[in-house]
């Protein structure tokens, strides 16, 4: 099973609760589409970028997401007593049931 690993910060001087990293959490997902429909030309729009140029700019809104992802992963630990370690390992089974391994 081929694996990608990142390792994000919990994000200090702040205080974020379920339903604002939440909130954040669709602002960077919207970014990313928003990114991804201008510089793809989906929109209609000429594009003038390069296509390097066109991948950092979505692979920024994407860590974005990632990070906004963490955050929230912080939030459910410290707040709720989640345990994200069990709960990733439910994740990668279910992924192995689903046949997606
Ligand atoms: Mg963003």
């Amino acid at each position: 099973m081929q694996k990608k690993t990142i390792t994000l910060p919990r994000l200090s001087n702040l205080s974020p609760t379920m339903e604002s990293t939440a909130l954040k959490l669709m602002e960077e997902a919207g970014e990313l589409a928003q990114a991804i429909g201008k510089y793809r030309g989906l929109n209609g729009e000429t594009v003038d970028l390069a296509e390097e140029q066109v991948m950092a700019k979505i692979t920024e809104e994407l860590l974005d997401v990632a990070q906004t992802a963490v955050s929230m992963m912080f939030v459910l630990e410290e707040l709720y007593g989640v345990d994200i370690d069990k709960a990733l390992g439910e994740h990668i089974d279910k992924l192995a049931k689903k046949g997606y391994l």
